[in-house]
């Protein structure tokens, strides 16, 4: 009889969790996946970016309509009305297609998906409902849920204050929607709830928004929100609020500290982060200690400090990205199958999609800057032919080189596509590329990605277009 039941456990089917599951099992490991929501997919498919793309995706299409853009174009329509329940519906569609997809993966690579909370009884036994699970290697995936706001309890089934999973779900478009935090969430749920017709105002600590962005992009993103109608109340804590009936009032203050106010919402959203998933796992069983944020420490081969336990994806520094989980996820499937795994940390995209979209990969302008000498390409996309004919004036390009050796450091866009741009940077830079190997690679024409290749020819001054 073999040692254990498997040679590998995951612990949550997020997208650290399921692709990894899968990868192992193409490996040839003996491999299962615990997992205690219905469906899996993880945060991600289930309340994060699935659900969220589809409704960014269709307030688009009713804000085009809405709104007249579509009449530029000679498309006439008669009165524009909305129908929440059957966006709703298509958010449903979406988020049960892919659930059910990865159900179908993990039985055509014969991943075993064992339902219930898995906790650790040992290094190498998982139980879960009830029953005892060993394997040679346990890797934690249990994602991360929102970080509440002390004195602003969240009640999505009341629908008054809710977190990002509530706000998918609201039943009616709020009046005022007030967010907390302005960040990717506050931003991305936000825009749409803005487009749908609600008024919405979002409060953030900082003096800026997009913490961890270039402080261009940063500044940009403030200018674009306004514009869009979002009143922005940058520098602001919360620091309580009431509900009553369907009404909440929320305290603010300066966050330097001065006088307090009120502010009046129909609904408010609590956007300010996300927390590792730890609790019920017994972690502390097994003499698995938490760093100071929260998080598991692993090495670069995802091994935690517990012999035969490693863990992956938003429970472990880094960004909380569901395309970082993934690659972990392939990474330690193929360290725990073969010894070797790739994940490369310094080039990890960042996308926040709203309209226009803005992404970034590698080092920020001013992260460069405190490494050594840099130079700098932008390009704005008023000046890029397809941005231009499809009246998307909005954005920029630019391209952080380092001056004595030209290797690219980092990309920055706002663009209506920044999304899909982004993905040319990550790989030059994945090959080391310099700015003139950018502006060397033939870009098709007319396309949003030429601003791409003109920022990095503006590295050495020489953009053609502006
Ligand atoms: P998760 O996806 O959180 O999955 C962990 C799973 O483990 C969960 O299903 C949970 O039920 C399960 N679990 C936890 N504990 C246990 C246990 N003890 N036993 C059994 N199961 C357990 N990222 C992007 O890259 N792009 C986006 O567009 C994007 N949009 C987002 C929008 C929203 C609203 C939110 C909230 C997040 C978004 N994210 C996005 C972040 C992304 O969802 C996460 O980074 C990603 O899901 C992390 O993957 P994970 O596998 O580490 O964990
Ligand atoms: P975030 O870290 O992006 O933003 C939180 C914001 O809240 C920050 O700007 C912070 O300064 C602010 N804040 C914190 N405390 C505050 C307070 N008391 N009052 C006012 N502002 C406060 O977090 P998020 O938007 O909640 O998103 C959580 C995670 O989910 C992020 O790490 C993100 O990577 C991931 N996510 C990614 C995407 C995407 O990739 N498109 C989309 C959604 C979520």
């Amino acid at each position: 009889m073999a040692e254990y039941d498997y040679d590998v456990i995951f612990i949550g089917a997020g997208p650290g969790g399921y692709v990894g599951a899968i990868r192992a099992a193409q490996l040839g490991l003996k491999t299962a996946c615990v997992e205690s929501r219905e469906t899996l997919g993880g945060t991600c498919l289930n309340v994060g970016c699935i659900p969220s793309k589809a409704l960014l995706h269709g307030s688009e299409k009713y804000e085009e309509a809405a709104n007249g853009t579509l009449a530029r174009y000679g498309v006439k329509l008669g009165k524009v009305d909305l129908d929440l329940s059957a966006l709703q519906a298509d958010k449903a569609d979406a988020v049960k297609g892919l659930t059910g997809g990865i159900e179908y993966l993990f039985k055509k690579n014969k991943v075993d998906w064992l339902k219930g909370t898995g906790s650790f009884k040992d290094a190498h036994t998982v139980t879960v409902a009830g029953k005892d699970y060993t394997a040679k290697e346990v890797v934690i995936a249990t994602g991360s849920s929102v970080t509440p706001l002390p004195g602003v309890d969240v009640d999505n089934d009341k629908g008054v204050i809710v977190d990002s999973t509530g706000a998918l779900a609201l039943a009616k478009v709020p009046a005022h929607l007030v967010v907390i935090g302005g960040g990717v969430i506050g931003l991305e749920l936000g825009s749409v709830w803005r487009r749908l017709g609600a008024k919405v105002t979002v409060v953030e600590f900082l003096d800026q928004l997009l913490p961890g962005m270039d402080g261009d992009i940063r500044k940009e993103a403030a200018k674009i929100f306004k514009k869009q109608g979002m009143e922005l109340k940058l520098g602001t804590k919360v620091t309580g609020a009431s509900v009553k009936g369907k009404k909440a009032t929320l305290t603010l203050e300066p966050a330097a500290g001065g006088a307090s106010e009120t502010l009046e919402a129909d609904c408010v959203l609590v956007a300010i982060g996300r927390r590792p998933n730890v609790a019920g796992l017994n972690i502390e069983g097994i003499g698995l200690a938490l760093n100071a944020r929260g998080q598991i420490d692993t090495g670069h081969d995802f091994k935690t400090a517990i012999d035969g336990v490693r863990a992956i994806g938003d429970v472990i520094p880094g960004p909380m990205l569901a395309h970082k989980a993934e690659d972990e996820g392939i990474a330690v499937a193929e360290y725990i199958a073969t010894g070797i795994g790739i994940v490369n940390h310094a080039v990890i995209p960042g996308v926040v999609y709203t309209m226009p979209e803005f992404a970034g990969v590698g080092l920020t302008e001013e992260a460069a800057k405190e490494q050594g000498e840099i130079k700098v390409g932008k390009f704005p996309m008023m000046a890029n032919s397809r941005a231009k004919t499809n009246h998307e004036p909005d954005g920029f390009v630019k391209v952080i080189a380092d001056a004595k050796t030209d290797k690219v450091l980092g990309v920055w866009c706002i663009a209506s596509v920044a999304g899909t741009m982004i993905a040319q940077a990550a790989q030059a830079m994945e090959f080391g590329a310099t700015s003139e190997d950018i502006a060397y690679t033939c870009h098709a024409h007319p396309t949003h990605s030429e601003a791409v290749k003109e920022a990095a020819m503006a590295v050495t001054g020489k953009p053609i277009h502006i």
